[in-house]
């Protein structure tokens, strides 16, 4: 990292910038000791297991091991690298970063993700223009006052037109002297097939820009306002769009969904802005993708452990598929789901004009989960003949086979078969069954997304099972060197790493001496150095554990260690005897060794201590 911005500049940064701060931006932490906790961002978390300690720098999660310090967190959740990540926390606590410490290739590295931003940022204003001020334009907002939003709205979400022709944007671009293989990578234009060159990708279309939960423009919808084919036109995947992770709005969104500890989600702009304009701005679309593992975590990190999510729908077959595509994601994401029918011919913008934003928020309130709402579908289209039931239980069965928290399950096992007034084991056999062909052949679920939440937080950081004494202690010693820094002079002359067995912790004590000798020593900033995943996993988990420690306790602790390490070398010499008599030579090989490592540690050990 000191490649690219110098050392004290970081450490500045650093001082100056409240992590508790930042990252409450997108989770929500409450205070608890010292230390501040919130629903893991990075994994599909049940209970607050994420915590931040404001004094220590730095964040830890318990449940699935990420952790890091401010620069980190950023880097992750945002994708950034090391430097945008430093850049965006520059700017924010006022230090100024020197350009002149970045060759030109580091240069256009770091700027890459800013250039498209600032590409979709300034594609978004001539947009906007071309419908503020274009003849063809008029058309446009003719359509969307027909459509009753009002002037506010599309200032605030810079609503634009994307005019008739092939390369209105390109000569915009081309003007600016931007370079328009740039233009073309952002995604708004396309390569002509013959001939050589680009063309204009939206033509003719009312322009949405699509923003991060940052407020960064990531991406563009495009919509017809006639009959024409495709109805939606999305930027294509690219360095900073990818839909599988954006939702439409969640930068406008977010504090609300905070404050009221519930998120609407729609299929559409159309739906969300009428939604947002009628006083709903808790409210989010998905852009032409069903719900994604990723959405869920992103929504739970604004509304909170005990939020709720509503699927807006405004077709019982169109409610029907989401519920069924989204129950698993859902599930695996411990979110409490509902979903909301609208009546039929209606959309939220249409409901709500008709009926008002009161009446749409008391069906809200009623809306049902998924499960109850998917029964209801059930029986209303099969009705309650033994026939009927007998259809039902076939269609419930996948979501109920969808569900992983076994509780859950059960008690909707049971509520069905009283509803249904059937044995429950029949339905229990039944789920078993679909479990049992689900596990030969594709999943049920349509989209998906197991594989994502299984890779998710691989990185074991806890200690383990198998991990012998001699280790578990290692690890006490190591969570004492980051807690209680006044102990280290004293490690130091012991040179108790060098005893250590386990080698990740052995790497980890030598990083920690080596950090306390060279600099002020902040935790965070060691954390920031270290560079292999684990040892940095096992340093945040430990670091931000609360204990509390005394000098002579620790002091304790050292001897305990040094005892145990005496006693080991006298069972070496003990085994080396015995290999000696029994001729064992590949044993006492390996053995020797051993003890010469000893040997080596002990000599190491005297000479720090002659020389203090
Ligand atoms: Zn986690």
């Amino acid at each position: 990292m000191a490649k690219f911005i110098p050392e004290h500049i970081i450490s500045e940064i650093q001082n100056s910038i409240d992590i508790v701060d930042v990252i409450s931006e997108v989770v929500i932490l409450k205070k608890a000791g010292k230390n501040y906790f919130g629903l893991c961002p990075f994994h599909a978390d049940k209970d607050p297991s994420f915590s931040v300690s404001p004094e220590k720098r730095i964040f830890h999660c318990f449940g699935c091991g990420t952790g890091g310090n401010v620069f980190t967190f950023l880097m992750k959740f945002n994708g950034y690298s090391f430097p945008e990540a430093a850049r965006i926390l520059a700017v924010r606590c006022g230090v100024r970063v020197p350009e002149q410490s970045l060759t030109p290739a580091q240069k256009r590295l770091i700027d890459e993700k800013t250039r498209f931003f600032k590409i979709n940022t300034m594609a978004a204003d001539f947009f906007h223009q071309s419908l503020l001020n274009g003849v063809p334009g008029k058309n446009a907002i003719t359509y969307l006052n027909r459509r009753g939003f009002s002037e506010d709205i599309v200032t605030r979400f810079k609503i634009g037109f994307a005019p008739e022709g092939w390369d209105n944007l390109l000569s915009f671009f081309y003007s600016k002297k931007i370079p328009l293989n740039s233009v073309e990578m952002a995604g708004l234009a396309v390569v002509r097939k013959k001939g050589s060159g680009y063309y204009d990708r939206f033509r003719n279309r009312i322009m949405f820009p699509i923003a991060n939960i940052a407020g960064n423009i990531i991406g563009f919808g495009g919509r017809v306002t006639d009959d024409s084919l495709p109805k939606y036109l999305n930027t294509p995947e690219t360095p900073v769009y990818n839909k599988r992770r954006s939702l439409y709005g969640i930068d406008a969104a977010k504090t609300k969904c905070r404050a009221n500890e519930t998120v609407l989600i729609v299929e559409g702009y159309l739906d969300f802005l009428a939604l947002y304009q009628a006083g709903s701005e808790n409210v989010v679309a998905t852009l032409g993708t069903a719900l994604t593992d990723e959405h869920v975590r992103m929504l739970r990190g604004c509304i909170g452990e005990k939020g709720k999510a509503i699927l807006v729908y405004d077709s019982d077959l169109a409610g029907i598929k989401a519920a069924q595509r989204s129950i698993a994601v859902f599930d695996r994401g411990h979110m409490d789901a509902r979903i909301l029918v609208l009546p039929a011919g209606h959309d939220p913008d249409s409901y709500i004009r008709k009926h008002g934003r009161d009446s749409f928020m008391r069906g809200a309130d009623k809306a049902k989960n998924i499960i109850d709402f998917l029964t209801d579908m059930a029986v209303r289209q099969h009705g309650l003949s033994i026939e009927g039931k007998l259809r039902i239980l076939d269609d419930m069965i996948g979501p109920l086979a969808a569900i992983g928290d076994i509780n859950k399950k059960s008690l909707y096992r049971k509520e069905l078969a009283e509803r249904l007034d059937i044995d429950e084991s029949a339905i229990l056999h039944k789920v078993r069954d679909h479990d049992k062909k689900k596990n030969d052949t594709r999943p049920w679920v349509p989209g998906n997304d197991a594989m994502m939440s299984a890779s998710n937080g691989s990185c074991s950081y806890a200690e383990n099972e198998t991990e012998t004494a001699k280790a578990k202690f290692e690890r006490r010693l190591i969570a004492m060197m980051l807690q209680f820094p006044d102990i280290i002079p004293e490690i130091e002359t012991r040179r108790l790493p060098d005893f250590f067995e386990n080698s990740r912790l052995k790497a980890l004590g030598y990083s920690i001496l080596k950090h306390y000798a060279d600099s002020d020593g902040h935790v965070a900033k060691l954390i920031g150095q270290l560079k292999d995943k684990r040892v940095h996993a096992i340093a945040t988990s430990l670091a931000i554990e609360e204990q509390s420690w005394s000098y002579e306790g620790c002091l304790k602790l050292i001897d305990q260690f040094e005892s145990g390490i005496k006693h080991h070398e006298r069972i070496l010499l003990r085994k080396i005897k015995e290999a000696e008599t029994k001729g064992d030579d590949v044993n006492l090989i390996q053995l020797l060794a051993e003890k010469q490592k000893y040997a080596r540690n002990k000599a190491k050990k005297q000479n720090c201590v002659r020389r203090r």
